[in-house]
């Protein structure tokens, strides 16, 4: 069978499609026929390198996938030959003290399926069962492959750790991206009042039909300034911020007092300075977030199934084609996800 993979890290161009050995299935491991999947910038960081993760080479990405089952492992009780399904791709230990007390994304081991072990942007992939969600009859495979990582990560970051409630502000920075157009969605369905960041008037229209009531240019204007000229000067209740070093001042001068800075990525680089008088002085909180728990993915992908949020894919390219979808992510091009289909199921970019 073929995969995506790749045998050293580097630019996009290290990133081939071609024979990788068939997946072997072990007692808890359901075998998925993969119908499409989704790029993450989490690919990107993966493919470049992370401090502390050793990879065996030639190294599978993707950590987004949805697909059939084909045959599960002896101890598969929950699903069966047929069933349609989704990736959730952290994998928790179950033993350590974060586990029993029953927050998985905090495990000691946690590991996300194409980061740190093998991923799923193959032909076939053998997955473990407690990763797997049940996708139903009637939502189409781009949605079922693109949704989970994002919308899982959006929603725990808003909910979970934001806590957010009708009536505050949300700021969303780069709501055209995976997690910023689900947050936009996420936040305006919980009643919050949505700003929204995004480079592009076409941009600024599709965050604005996403949910978002006010949709700032960060390229020609310093949006903390809008930010504040448009609230009294009063400030936002919340940011999410996955830009990192880009904008992380302006995110901290954008809040309310008592305000909350939720953090679930670093796209422009992880370090960027701080005003430490600003959150002591106002009283702000800085919440990290990472992936979402078992229970979370549940609440949120129902309301992707059912309709209620939309995930907009930016391109469907061939799994041949991951190097080109790198490029999209990298140069911020188009607006949501980026699928990839393997070639063998491929048909001009069409869902089927
Ligand atoms: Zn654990």
């Amino acid at each position: 069978m073929d995969a995506v993979q790749f045998a050293a890290h580097g630019d996009h161009e290290v990133v081939e499609y071609g024979p990788s050995p068939e997946p072997t299935l072990d007692p808890d491991d359901v075998l998925l026929d993969v119908r499409a999947g989704a790029l993450n910038h989490l690919d990107v960081w993966t493919r470049r390198g992370l401090p502390g993760i050793d990879l065996d080479f030639p190294h599978v990405p993707g950590s987004d996938a949805a697909g059939v089952v084909v045959a599960v492992g002896d101890a598969v009780e929950r699903f069966g030959p047929g069933d349609r399904v989704a990736v959730t791709a952290g994998r928790s230990c179950g033993t350590c003290e974060f586990c029993r007390d029953g927050e998985p994304t905090l495990c000691v081991n946690y590991e996300i399926l194409g980061e740190h072990c093998p991923g799923v942007h193959a032909e076939r992939t053998a997955v473990p069962a407690d990763a797997l969600v049940p996708v139903p009859e009637g939502v189409d495979w781009t949605t079922a492959g693109a949704a989970p990582l994002v919308f899982g990560t959006a929603w725990r970051m808003l909910h979970t750790r934001g806590e957010i409630d009708a009536g505050e502000t949300v700021l969303v920075l780069g709501a055209s991206g995976g997690v910023g157009h689900a947050a936009v969605q996420i936040a305006d369905h919980a009643g919050c009042e949505v700003i929204a960041t995004a480079s592009s008037d076409e941009k600024r229209a599709t965050a604005r039909r996403l949910g978002a009531d006010l949709a700032i240019d960060y390229e020609a204007e310093d949006f903390a300034d809008v930010v504040r000229a448009e609230t009294g000067q009063r400030g936002v209740d919340v940011v999410v911020d996955h830009v990192g070093a880009a904008t992380w001042r302006q995110s901290l001068r954008s809040l309310a007092n008592g305000g909350r800075l939720l953090t679930c990525g670093a796209t422009t680089g992880p370090t960027p300075e701080t005003n430490v008088n600003r959150i002591f002085g106002n009283q702000l909180s800085v919440h990290g977030s990472t992936m979402a728990g078992p229970g979370e993915f549940d609440d949120v992908l129902e309301l992707v199934w059912d309709g209620t949020f939309e995930v907009l894919i930016r391109a469907v390219l061939p799994m041949s084609e991951t190097a080109r979808g790198h490029e999209l992510l990298e140069d911020r091009e188009g607006f949501g996800k980026v699928v990839v289909v393997p070639d063998s199921e491929y048909e001009g970019g069409a869902d089927e």
